[in-house]
């Protein structure tokens, strides 16, 4: 494969960098994964991703083209700064990611928000391939997502536009970590499926559970849960069917102002499958009411928790942002 076409993308999280080299159409030749240990600082971080970039291309023996970085927070793609990485130790403020690993790597460095990152993977390689309009849905430790209109990743002035885990969904439901109360964050992310878990589990109405579990409260996850309701537990079922419910308003809420031809469900918790997806298509069908739904799609991600990095290979392919730009041209 000729060196011009090897591209790198890492994606970076508050405990995880992903890193890998793939090519233009989503092949990934060599990957990597190392602790972020964001309480080193970003110079240490920075130059732990620099290192592991330069080790990889050595690996595959072709040096990458361009490097694109999904960053968890509040990023300025022209300038290549983050502005505010809320989970990241100092928080990153003003610091010029793209400057320092295009001097320590000699090519082109692109940063985008990290849920709008995997919103460009799964619409370059996932399910949205051929389609022109979509919803992603990010469903993790938080709730993040990325919205594409007639083929353009919208992006707002500062990179923000697709924050759709932060729509009310309870005027009065709990306070979530952005300060407003009721988000479907606080109501739907992993942590709020886990605690729904846990209540079960430790008031004796989850047996099926607690035996999956090795009678350990920590086994609690959105996975193990899932399997419990296939296999009886039928308060763990409801539990995750009124999760669902409240899910299944958010993506009627971005339907109805949308109207997509696909929403795409990604994220570690995405991986309970049927038990989110059914739910959340009638809760859809029922609330969708000023146009027919039955051409709206509603699926599960197709490449996973790979969107990130694929995503990430997708940024370090697109040539020129453009001043002023609020969408990304795909
Ligand atoms: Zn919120």
């Amino acid at each position: 494969m000729p060196e011009n076409e090897i591209l790198a993308g890492i994606d970076l999280g508050g405990t995880t960098i992903t890193a890998g080299l793939g090519d233009c159409s989503g092949n990934i030749l060599q990957q990597r994964c190392i602790p972020t240990l964001s309480e080193n600082g970003p110079e240490d971080v920075i130059g732990r991703m620099a290192s592991l970039i330069k080790n990889l291309a050595q690996e595959v023996g072709f040096k990458p083209k361009a490097l694109g970085i999904g960053i968890p927070g509040l990023v300025d793609p022209l300038l290549g700064k983050t502005l505010f990485l809320p989970n990241m130790h100092t928080q990153w403020r003003g610091v010029c990611v793209s400057q320092i690993l295009e001097n320590s790597l000699g090519c082109r460095v692109r940063i985008l928000n990290d849920v709008r990152t995997a919103t460009l993977g799964e619409m370059k390689f996932g399910l949205g391939k051929n389609v022109s309009n979509m919803v992603f849905f990010s469903l993790g430790t938080g709730i993040g997502g990325g919205i594409v209109m007639e083929g353009k990743l919208l992006l707002g002035p500062l990179g923000s536009a697709g924050e759709i885990g932060h729509q009310t969904i309870l005027p009065n439901g709990p306070y979530c970590g952005c300060g407003n109360q009721g988000c479907l964050e606080a109501l739907c992310s992993g942590p709020a499926i886990i605690a729904e878990g846990v209540r079960l589990f430790k008031s004796g109405q989850a047996p099926v559970l607690v035996k999956i579990c090795s009678n350990d409260v920590r086994n609690v996850t959105p996975e193990t849960m899932a399997q419990a309701a296939r296999e009886g537990d039928e308060a763990v079922g409801a539990g995750i069917f009124h999760i669902a419910t409240l899910l299944g308003i958010g993506v009627a809420n971005m339907v109805t102002s949308l109207h997509p031809e696909l929403v795409v469900l990604g994220g570690g918790v995405s991986k309970m499958g049927d038990l989110l997806l059914e739910p959340v298509r009638n809760v859809v069908r029922k609330r969708v009411r000023m146009f027919p739904v039955d051409d709206v799609r509603i699926e599960s991600s197709s490449v996973g928790e790979g969107a990130g990095l694929l995503g990430a290979i997708a940024l370090a392919d697109i040539k020129n942002l453009g001043a002023g730009t609020d969408e990304l041209h795909l």
